[in-house]
């Protein structure tokens, strides 16, 4: 499962006006022919404004008839229901051929046609409850995981989709093995109306009287209570008839629409993980319980019908209906079934193993070839994954279906994995490098999981970052196999994954990337950053300390041992160890990285010279946290009790050249070690090529050797050292490690700087560090200093003329993000040559038409126009994200929206935010955050998160994910002590369901007003000092 991810954009920088830009506005200072086009075009814009308004009134008039509709389908739904129980009663199946099996009256009898689903059916009963008394046990359907008694074989699953009122039933037969005797059987059903249920002995046709059954809600349960006890080492069938909603939510089987030539179609897809198979059809809905399963589903000719199988036989009907019938998967867990019932149209190839691969999307995006460069590089990745983990792919085709609404990036089902649009369509005549690689990362991290996940199931999701790890981990290896000069794995990784979760992962609210996790609601909650990023970090960690090749040989055999079964993380550690012990290295892997795995946060190695004895350093580790009051708040932390053991590489350098790594494997607190060729001119550095998941530190003597090194020639230390520096330096100074203003001096250099990543490394660093001043009195000075860094390599790399070509893509992404990166932060910090480039851009687009912006800086081009000029451009904006039908286009647009300094526009847009028909409600949450950023819209967000909270919770609540981005965008950058109060005042009221969001959420806003305390004015007086000389 690919959760949203940013990659980081424009936006993330809000263009600073300065007052020379204010000036600018109005037209009285240094404007250029094309501006004063911009300011005449205010009739035409005003007309659009309008038809925008006459729009809106059109959407509200819609969202009233939608309204009427949706009560005539809840009257006529009772109608839908009866005839479900019939249709799914009349189907004939195995149970009912065996013969005598019984019906059970209560629970049939029990349900009222068109009750809310969900409802218990029949209370547990009086003499059930005393027994387990007696027992002195808890009843079985009260604990939070199934009871281990039963396993489940085979599922015969036959739906019928009513797309007309957007309800199904089904009938599912479950072959389950009974492995210790007992009257109970327990499994997962959840939302939905059980109609009837019956079990048969398996073989002997023999049925076994069900004396009662009921739903229990709280922990998501059927349980059906049978009148003779199930026998050991027997098997039965368990058969279920039920009906249920297709929902108008993001997860379970659900509902979501677009519109073709002005008609509005829906479609029906699934979301079951993790937990979430179990509203789909009542099942074993936990990663252990694999079984094969045969699918079949009834719907109108009209549309198709999609599953992780391809379609074995379709039986069609004279009243226009027809059923599918889909081969029988492998061994497989419930959370990656799948099934779509749609009317798109698909684009084929194959791969050369014979894998069938479709992408099937809406008809003018399949028409356009938006889903070209998906469905080539998915064959290209299949045979890739296929080669490197000596694994061939397991199923006969693989369809990916790129859905308009979903709620994480993509899900990667197995034979079947869908796509937001955002995420895998792409227009190659107006997307963005960032874009096209959004796109990409997402296809390579879904086909990873084809084998890890899929083929090989964490045993529980307290490991889920066994997969998610892995997978994010290849995203950035299988796009080196794509584009081999793009240095992804050891470039781009540090800046998106190392250095983005080391600052989640610096908190004291933070938790290992094992976490245990037992109840449903909870385990949403394990699908974070920390299970995906720093998942991630630790395996790179790990394949660069075990050697690339000693590695793909243990995870191939890791593979190839449990391929259509369960693995926890011991299982892989012993392969791994197993693997070392073949090429004759004895390592215990799982003695190693338990302590990475188990224990939260990571540890900052600090490195000090000696002065007393040559070549000796003492080298010591701590937990990093950037909030040190922590340690003395919490006395779990503050104990010192976390050790880890560290595979450190050091070089020794000096002008010209440096040593050759020697690694140092660190498990003390404190430790002294000699090493070779250090003397008085010569600098240290740790971590090379920043491999693995910590932070260094030096004593300040070896960093202004470093930083004149940088100065000096800084390709001596390598591109990725030369970010990790960046970043470390720029942490630590929050954190008080280090002085405030050795960070700024490190920057100096970059001036001279070619690569991208350091850049990027540096841009990202800044951030937080923008947000933490960008309110302040002093602001200027801080953006003065960062301007006069960015002058030199702006000047010097201008602006891109011509839109790329995808050859050019290949050869010139380095050079093309580092001038992206450069514009940005110039634009951001107001540098005035951009500012009115940017202008220029917006108003030959406004005046002509037609929009010449090179692709690659769109979007910051968009938001600096919109954040500079006038309400005109933000109406252009509006229209133009209105009218186009490009995904990737109309997200930018929207963003830049957002870069308004005009408080009633961004009101305006926030309250917009939450018309589903205007934005779609995955993207309502960047709306939000968005605005958040926006300083001039900071206090504005989170007065809007605030009043809004319960139509959130309500909208996003369930999908804990988008709650926590939401919770953490809107508020990782509040820094004074008025709106922290707010925020714990806020939290008192309503917390349910977010907590360690809240929790996280305030130690952020702690860390930001304490640096503001004690760092700010450190920092602005060095500043003025620096900018002085
Ligand atoms: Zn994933």
């Amino acid at each position: 499962m690919a959760l949203d991810e940013k990659r980081e954009k424009s936006a993330s920088f809000t263009p600073m006006m300065i007052e020379e830009d204010a000036a600018l506005r109005n037209g009285s200072r240094g404007l250029s022919g094309q501006w004063a086009d911009a300011v005449g075009v205010r009739p035409r814009t005003t007309e659009r404004h309008i038809t925008v308004h006459k729009r809106l009134v059109l959407g509200f008039a819609i969202s009233i008839l939608a309204l009427l509709v949706v009560t005539m389908i809840a009257v006529l739904l009772s109608v839908r229901f009866e005839e479900c129980s019939t249709a799914a009663a009349a189907a004939d199946s195995p149970a009912r051929a065996s013969g005598n099996a019984s019906l059970s009256g209560p629970a049939r009898l029990n349900h009222g046609a068109g009750e809310p689903p969900g409802r218990q059916e029949e209370p547990p009963g009086e003499e059930e409850e005393e027994e387990w008394q007696r027992r002195r046990q808890p009843p079985p359907w009260t604990q939070v995981r199934l009871p281990r008694h039963l396993r489940p074989l085979h599922y015969n699953l036959m739906l019928s989709a009513f797309m007309e009122n957007f309800t199904f039933c089904g009938e599912v037969n479950v072959q389950i093995e009974c492995l210790n005797s007992s009257r109970y059987i327990v499994l997962h059903a959840h939302r939905m109306h059980i109609q009837a249920v019956q079990v048969a002995e398996d073989k002997l046709s023999g049925a076994v009287r069900v004396s009662s059954s009921f739903l229990y809600p709280q922990n998501q349960v059927f349980v059906v209570v049978l009148n003779r006890s199930l026998e050991a080492q027997r098997s039965y069938n368990l058969k279920i008839l039920y009906s249920a909603l297709i929902e108008n939510e993001l997860l379970g089987f659900f509902r979501s629409s677009y519109v073709l030539h002005g008609e509005r179609r829906f479609l029906g897809v699934t979301q079951f993980s993790p937990t979430h198979a179990r509203k789909a059809f009542p099942c074993f809905d936990e990663p252990i319980y694999k079984a094969t399963f045969k699918i079949s589903i009834k719907h109108q000719a009209t549309y198709l019908s999609l599953s992780n199988m391809p379609v074995e036989t379709s039986v069609f009907e004279e009243d226009g209906w027809v059923t599918d019938h889909f081969s029988q998967t492998p061994l497989m867990s419930t959370y990656y079934l799948a099934w779509a019932v749609c009317n798109f149209t698909y684009q084929e190839t194959t791969t050369k193993n014979g894998v069938v691969v479709r992408l099937y999307a809406r008809p003018d995006a399949i028409r356009r070839g938006s889903g070209d460069y998906a469905l080539n590089i998915t064959r290209r990745l299949i045979e890739f994954y296929e080669d490197y983990f000596k694994v061939p792919y397991s199923l006969p085709k693989l369809d990916l279906l790129a859905v308009p609404k979903h709620p994480y990036a993509a899900m990667e089902n197995w034979g079947l994995s869908v796509f937001v649009e955002q995420r895998i369509l792409l227009d190659p005549s107006i997307s963005s490098i960032s874009y096209l690689l959004d796109v990409t990362m997402v296809i390579v991290h879904e086909l990873c999981h084809q084998w890890f996940g899929d083929l090989v199931t964490p045993v529980w999701w307290e490991d889920v970052w066994l997969k998610e790890g892995f997978a994010h981990y290849f995203e950035f290896v299988g796009t080196d196999y794509l584009y081999p000069g793009w240095n992804m794995e050891k470039q781009r990784f540090l800046t998106d994954v190392l250095h983005e979760v080391m600052l989640l992962d610096g908190l004291a609210s933070s938790h290992p990337v094992s976490q245990e996790v037992q109840q449903a609601k909870d385990i949403d909650r394990v699908f974070d950053w920390i299970a995906y990023k720093k998942g991630a970090a630790l395996i790179r960690m790990l394949a660069n300390f075990m050697g690339h090749s000693v590695f793909q040989m243990g995870l191939q055999d890791y593979l190839t041992i449990h391929k259509y079964g369960n693995a926890a993380r011991n299982d892989l550690w012993n392969t791994l160890s197993e693997a070392l012990k073949k090429v004759g290295k004895f390592v215990n892997i799982q003695e190693v990285m338990d302590q990475w795995t188990l224990q939260m946060g990571y540890p900052v190695i600090t490195i000090m010279g000696n002065e007393t004895a040559d070549n000796m350093v003492v080298i010591s580790q701590e937990h990093f946290i950037y909030d040190i009051d922590a340690k003395t708040k919490d006395p779990d932390l503050g104990n010192n009790s976390y050790l880890w053991q560290i595979p450190l590489t050091i070089a020794v350098g000096n002008r010209s050249h440096v040593s050759s790594e020697a690694i140092i494997w660190v498990s003390n607190k404190s430790e002294h070690h000699r090493i070779a060729a250090l003397d008085d001119t010569s600098w240290l550095l740790g971590n090379i090529n920043q491999t693995g998941y910590f932070r260094v530190n030096y004593d300040i003597r070896n960093w202004r050797l470093l930083i004149d090194q940088l100065m000096r020639n800084h390709e001596v230390i390598s591109v990725s050292n030369r970010a990790g520096l960046i970043d470390d330096a720029f942490n630590l100074a929050r954190a008080g490690y280090l002085p405030q203003n050795i960070p700024l001096e490190i920057i100096r250099y970059l001036s001279e700087e070619k690569d991208f990543l350091p850049w990027h490394a540096a841009s990202r660093a800044l951030y937080p560090l923008d947000k933490l001043l960008d309110r302040t009195e002093n602001y200027n000075i801080f953006n003065e200093y960062i301007l006069k860094q960015v002058a030199t390599m702006y000047f010097k790399l201008g602006w891109p003329t011509n839109n790329l070509n995808r050859s050019l893509v290949q050869a010139a992404y380095q050079h093309e993000e580092l001038r992206r990166e450069v514009i940005m932060l110039a634009c951001s910090f107001g540098n005035k040559h951009c500012h009115q480039q940017a202008a220029t851009l917006i108003s030959d687009w406004i005046s002509s038409n037609r929009n010449r912006i090179p692709l690659n800086v769109r979007d910051v081009v968009y938001c600096t126009g919109v954040s500079l000029m006038d309400e005109d451009v933000w109406e252009f904006i509006w229209m133009k994200f209105h009218s186009t039908t490009a995904v990737s286009e109309k997200k930018i647009l929207l963003e830049a929206l957002t870069c308004s300094d005009d408080r009633n526009l961004l009101n305006r847009l926030l309250n917009l935010s939450l018309n589903s028909e205007v934005v779609l409600d995955q993207d309502a949450i960047d709306v939000i955050i968005h605005v958040a950023r926006n300083p001039h819209g900071r206090d504005l967000a989170w007065k809007f998160f605030r009043e809004k909270w319960k139509i959130l919770n309500a909208r996003y609540g369930e999908a804990l994910f988008m709650n926590s981005k939401l919770i953490s965008g809107v508020t990782e950058f509040l820094n004074t002590e008025e709106e922290l109060n707010e925020l714990k005042n806020f939290i008192k009221s309503y917390k349910e369901g977010a907590g360690s969001s809240f929790s996280r959420a305030v130690e952020t806003v702690e860390a930001n007003v304490r640096w503001q305390m004690l760092y700010k004015e450190e920092l602005f007086q060095w500043l003025r000092k620096s900018l002085a000389h």
